[in-house]
């Protein structure tokens, strides 16, 4: 290669001025390599967060020391509010502006907003529309605010840039900001997607709470950490009370009403550490963590009252008052694993289904009161003696001895009563009795002058509860209403 051809004046050699223009194109060009750098850096830095969280501490680290500016922020759309509010900025802006926020239109960054385009104001004093962030930062001499466009070119935020004196920017500062700001922008939206999709993969679409699949494994994880602590933990089961009706008699949709009705009475009563999920159809789960069984219960009582008493379905003049059965466990009591915890708060939720529903049934109202077999002077063959085992506060059954014993072939079983009503009772036996079957069953009342009813029963329900653990309906089979108000009575402990 000749070099005559590659220098501008070859014949006299070569002059100040070629030394000159080539020494500034060679800053040119070494300024642009560390622009070139620094865009690189920026996209990496980006690049290796995908959660808004590690992104915002890149983000500052790589304005402060990657790019060396000393005093920015960045402002970014509440979806809520639809003002800019202060998202990160460098200590002394976020010390005296951090609460500041602006609507699209207002100052030069709500210009910037509304234009999607950069703006350089060299001198501020010159510039009547740059706002001072509403007067927090006055000793602002320069200032450049570049937009966070994203996908739909839609801005979602500006970045902000200031210098103490004027005229402290360069017009090429502006493309380069803006290059910072499009790198930022990608990464921020990329953050904002990943974090609604996990966010979606864990609710439950209809009412916002978590779903079956986060409460599993959240739900694992508590338990582990309660145990690792040693620290007490609770769940609730709830299930809404007759609620196929609702959706017979009210519909579908006002059927879902209820369901997101119930999910925001939840979320306003429970603690932030508390945990609501919807389990499936209209059955929650709340977890508590570090709650015993007796705090667990009370506060599943004030659920079910505030439930019974602001869940109204009303259309005109019908009304109807939806309510809710609980089961409540509590670890280390009912187990340490999630799932034995479920199956203790399902298998009470049975039971307070079975005692007429709108009710808590805790450990405390599962126990069975067994005699003990030494305080039993009759025969074995005489009815058991069982109290209720459910005391429920709004339970027919009284707590005085009551029980009802079942045929089996030539067997009498005892069956222990949850509820009695007009037209039957429920109760739980050890056996599966035949559905749609007649039974006979005596009652035995009175612990002094025993009495014995006997009367048939047709057995309308019959569900497993545990191993050898039956959960039964049963209305009186004879249609004799004169006998059964005297087992009634009898049962109810008016006769
Ligand atoms: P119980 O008091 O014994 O719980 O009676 P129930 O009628 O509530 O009985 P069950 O729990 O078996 O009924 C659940 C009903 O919930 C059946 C189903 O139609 C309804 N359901 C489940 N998911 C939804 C839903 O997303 N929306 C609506 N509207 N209804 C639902
Ligand atoms: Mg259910
Ligand atoms: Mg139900």
């Amino acid at each position: 290669m000749r070099l005559d051809i590659l220098l501008p004046n070859s014949s006299s050699g070569l002059d100040d001025n070629f030394f000159l223009t080539a020494q500034r194109e060679s800053e040119a060009l070494r300024e642009r390599l560390l622009e070139l750098y620094l865009l690189y850096a920026t996209s990496r830095t980006c690049s290796v967060a995908v959660q808004t969280n590690s992104l915002f501490v890149n983000i500052v680290d790589l304005l402060k020391n990657t790019l060396r500016v000393e005093e920015f922020c960045l402002m970014l759309r509440d979806p809520v509010s639809g003002l800019y509010e202060m998202w990160t900025a460098d200590d002394r802006v976020m010390a005296r502006a951090g609460d500041c926020s602006f609507r699209p239109g207002e100052g030069i960054s709500g210009l910037v907003v509304e234009s999607g385009e950069a703006i350089l104001v060299p001198d501020v004093t010159k510039e009547p529309r740059f706002l001072n962030y509403h007067g927090l930062l006055p000793d602002i001499g320069s200032f450049l605010s570049v937009p966070l466009v994203d996908d739909n070119g839609r801005v979602f935020g500006v970045l902000n840039i200031h210098k103490a004196s004027p005229n402290s920017f360069r017009e090429h500062d502006k493309n380069f900001f803006c290059a910072v700001a499009n790198n930022l922008a990608v990464a921020l939206e990329r953050a904002r997607i990943f974090e609604n999709a996990c966010r979606e993969a864990m609710r439950d679409e209809l009412t916002g709470l978590y779903n079956r699949r986060y409460l599993l494994e959240c739900g694992t994880r508590e338990l582990l950490k309660a145990r690792r602590a040693q620290a007490p933990m609770a769940l609730l089961l709830l299930d809404l009370d007759n609620f196929k009706e609702v959706n017979d008699l009210w519909g579908h949709a006002r059927g879902d009403e209820v369901l997101t009705g119930l999910a925001a009475l939840l979320t306003k009563n429970l603690r932030q550490s508390d945990v609501a999920a919807r389990y499936g159809g209209e059955e929650f789960v709340v977890l508590l963590p570090d709650t015993m069984g007796t705090g667990a219960h009370g506060l599943a009582e004030k659920l079910r009252a505030t439930v019974a008493g602001e869940l109204v379905l009303k259309d005109g003049d019908n009304c109807r008052t939806v309510t809710m059965t609980v089961g409540v466990a509590s670890s280390p009591e009912d187990g340490q694993d999630f799932d034995q915890l479920l199956a203790a708060a399902d298998r009470r939720l049975y039971l307070g289904k079975a005692a007429g529903r709108n009710r808590v049934v805790g450990r405390q109202q599962e126990q069975p009161a067994i005699q003990p077999a030494a305080n039993r002077r009759q025969a074995p063959r005489r009815p058991t003696a069982l109290r209720a085992l459910v005391d429920y506060p709004e339970s027919v059954l009284p707590a005085a001895v009551r029980a009802v014993d079942i045929q089996q072939g030539r067997e009498w079983k005892s069956c222990s009563l949850l509820n009695a009503s007009s037209h039957g009772f429920s109760g739980m036996v050890d056996f599966a009795p035949e559905v749609g079957a007649q039974y006979r069953c005596r009652a035995l009342s009175g612990a002094k002058k025993p009495r014995f009813l006997d009367f048939t029963v047709q057995v309308r329900h019959v569900e497993l509860l545990a191993e050898t653990r039956f959960l039964i309906g049963v209305r009186i089979g004879t249609g004799d209403a004169g006998e059964w108000q005297r087992v009634y009575a009898l049962l109810t402990g008016k006769a």
